[in-house]
């Protein structure tokens, strides 16, 4: 099985020069990234980032404007999509109504002329393998949404491709199908051990399902890492509040410096936290830029706390957990307890933030400040 490597790759659609927005010039702009042999890679972003085009374009499906694609050692530009050695699966269901599952299943091998036994053995050691070996005689228009998802993904692996590329594919379940079959598409992916990139906007799916994560916003690539990289270590604002549900929390403050300390101070409010003093070197008296920090490194304090006394602004029982929303200036903060005291709008609460889990950011772009 093969790896696939994207060098410098750029997609400008004939129309997309005409957009305003000149960083959304083109589709897909200078994209590197490399998947290595068995990786799963996600590719992540909001809607009309180039997820979809980059997926294309390695399938053969898309012209590609500048830049080479690789699966294995092979440039594969110029190669005919059948010829990728590819298996697809995209959210529609692309099936054939007059056929049965099975039928559905063999297409693909029976166009390319195999053998009929083989293809029998084939479907037979694929079917279980995706749960639908009792949906073999079936027509398509039996099936739930889930089964033909499933069938969907059947047929895009049962050609034993080098790559497996998936467009959104559980974009049509609801959410506790979505998570069966998550759960479903990893182990199949444990099993059967093929490259595969994996288009999704759901953040919680390339979390939850990717070795790594390619984040991209408006074409371009932000950041490439483990779920743990990307989540512990985001390389801008944008990477930061994409990633994690509820998102990052980020405010603008104006540092203030005390005599052996800073403060993250906030307008309009009389919240102050402790600059960890790894940024000592890196923030002065009345430097601006943002913090961002998780929901769940936002604490209540006990009785004997030196946290800041704030008040509750909205409360949320969510069964397991609780969230809590502060307003600091105009922003809410949100912090996640699991605190099962019930509050209300208007209790007072201490608020501690763990330091060492803040981030600071670029107040223009967003650009990660890092300690030195
Ligand atoms: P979604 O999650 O909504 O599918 P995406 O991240 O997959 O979004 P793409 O479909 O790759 O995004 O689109 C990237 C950009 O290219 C968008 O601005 C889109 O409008 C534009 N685009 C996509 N296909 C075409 C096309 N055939 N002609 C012109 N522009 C296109």
């Amino acid at each position: 099985m093969a790896g696939l490597t994207i060098k410098n790759l750029y997609k400008r659609y004939d129309n997309s020069g005409k957009k305003k927005n000149v960083q959304n010039d083109y589709a897909v702009k200078d994209l590197n990234l490399v998947a290595e042999q068995g990786e799963f890679i996600a590719l992540l972003g909001p809607s009309g980032c180039g997820k979809t085009t980059t997926l294309r374009m390695t399938a053969g499906l898309e012209e590609i404007t500048k830049g080479e694609i690789y699966i294995g050692d092979v440039l594969v530009n110029n190669l005919h999509p059948k010829d990728r050695h590819i298996g697809l699966a995209f959210e529609d269901y692309a099936m054939y109504p007059p056929l049965t599952v099975y039928d559905n299943i063999a297409f693909n091998l029976k166009a390319k002329g195999v053998d009929k036994a083989e293809i029998d053995r084939r479907v037979r050691e694929i079917a279980p393998l995706m749960q639908c070996d009792d949906l073999l005689d079936k027509m398509p228009v039996k099936l739930s949404g889930g089964q033909k998802q499933r069938v969907n993904i059947a047929r895009a692996i049962i050609r034993r491709p080098e790559l497996l590329l998936m467009d959104e594919p559980l974009s049509h379940l609801d959410g506790k199908a979505r998570q069966a079959m998550r759960t479903e598409i990893k182990r199949l992916i444990n099993e059967i051990k093929c490259t595969t990139v994996y288009v999704t906007h759901d953040q919680l799916e390339a979390m939850s399902l990717a070795d790594k994560i390619a984040i991209i916003d408006l074409g371009v690539l932000q950041q490439f890492g483990t779920p743990a990289e990307v989540y512990d270590d985001p390389v801008n604002e944008f990477v930061a509040s994409f990633i994690g549900e509820p998102p990052m929390n980020i405010l603008e403050t104006t540092i203030v410096g005390e005599s052996d300390h800073f403060l993250f101070t906030f307008e309009n409010s009389n919240l102050r936290i402790v600059v960890p003093e790894r940024y000592n070197n890196v923030v002065s008296n009345g430097f601006k830029c943002k913090v961002g920090v998780r929901p769940m490194d936002v604490l209540i304090g006990g009785a004997d706390s030196k946290g800041s006394p704030e008040k509750v602004a909205t409360f949320e029982n969510l069964g397991d957990e609780r969230r809590i929303g502060i307003h600091v200036g105009e922003t809410l903060l949100m912090l996640i307890t699991d605190d099962e005291t019930r509050y209300k709008a208007g209790d007072i609460i201490k608020l501690e933030v763990r330091g060492e889990k803040t981030h600071l950011f670029d107040l223009k772009t967003g650009e990660r400040i890092r300690e030195r």
